[in-house]
């Protein structure tokens, strides 16, 4: 199974990295693909240009290994739609399984993603918990029938599932990080050193 997570990245921070290294061993993911968004359709425009966030991203995942930086959203430009990226994918990894990764922030809003239903078609849909967005308070109606009981399923099934994946909490954001370089406060417990130098040298956020 490949893993597939889409995100502005502005900056990538601990918050992406540290849970994508737990599905990455919780799930057995050959690779995971890291995937900024040129134009993202459900929210403000990032504020670093595409060409550093990609650059930051590269830092980020440097000595991960089997993490890697997919520039395809950026060279495509347009609306970053998903379905797009997840079509293109589909035809290049042919036997591949794709998991569509996503904090519970993002999922909880996935049925006002573009062509959101046809998702499903593609990959298997895995949602990481994420401080600020508990599980707790349940699952949409349109997410239950999908949901596994048992990490296992996603491999007896193609596309279609959703599997929740339990990962240590991380309290972290790209806009707590944008902020507190804006006032000059530290981000060094949140974003990895490279990351770090490249912002201050770029006087990315100031
Ligand atoms: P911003 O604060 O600018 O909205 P962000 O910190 O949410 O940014 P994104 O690049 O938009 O970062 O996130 C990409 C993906 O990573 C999304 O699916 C998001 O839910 C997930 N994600 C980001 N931070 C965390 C975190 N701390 N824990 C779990 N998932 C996260």
């Amino acid at each position: 199974m490949i893993g597939i997570l889409g995100g502005t990245f502005d900056p990538p921070h601990y918050g992406h990295l540290r849970p994508a290294r737990e599905l990455v061993s919780a799930l057995g993911l050959t690779e995971l693909r890291f995937i900024p968004a040129a134009n993202p359709p459900h929210r403000p425009p990032p504020v670093a240009a595409g060409a550093d966030r990609l650059k930051m991203l590269q830092l980020a995942i440097a000595r991960e290994p089997g993490f890697v930086a997919d520039d395809r959203e950026l060279r495509r430009g347009g609306p970053s739609y998903t379905i797009l990226t997840l079509t293109e994918l589909r035809a290049e990894l042919a036997g591949r399984s794709l998991c569509l990764i996503m904090g519970m922030d993002a999922f909880l809003g996935l049925d006002r993603w573009h062509r959101w239903q046809e998702l499903w078609d593609y990959a298997h849909i895995v949602a990481m918990p994420r401080p600020g967005w508990p599980v707790e308070q349940g699952l949409p109606a349109w997410a239950r029938p999908r949901l596994c009981r048992d990490a296992r399923e996603l491999a007896q099934h193609p596309t279609g599932r959703l599997w929740i994946q339990p990962v240590t909490p991380q309290d972290i954001s790209a806009t707590r990080i944008r902020a507190d370089l804006a006032r000059g406060a530290s981000v060094a417990d949140w974003v990895p050193p490279a990351v770090l130098q490249y912002i201050k040298d770029n006087r990315i956020y100031h």
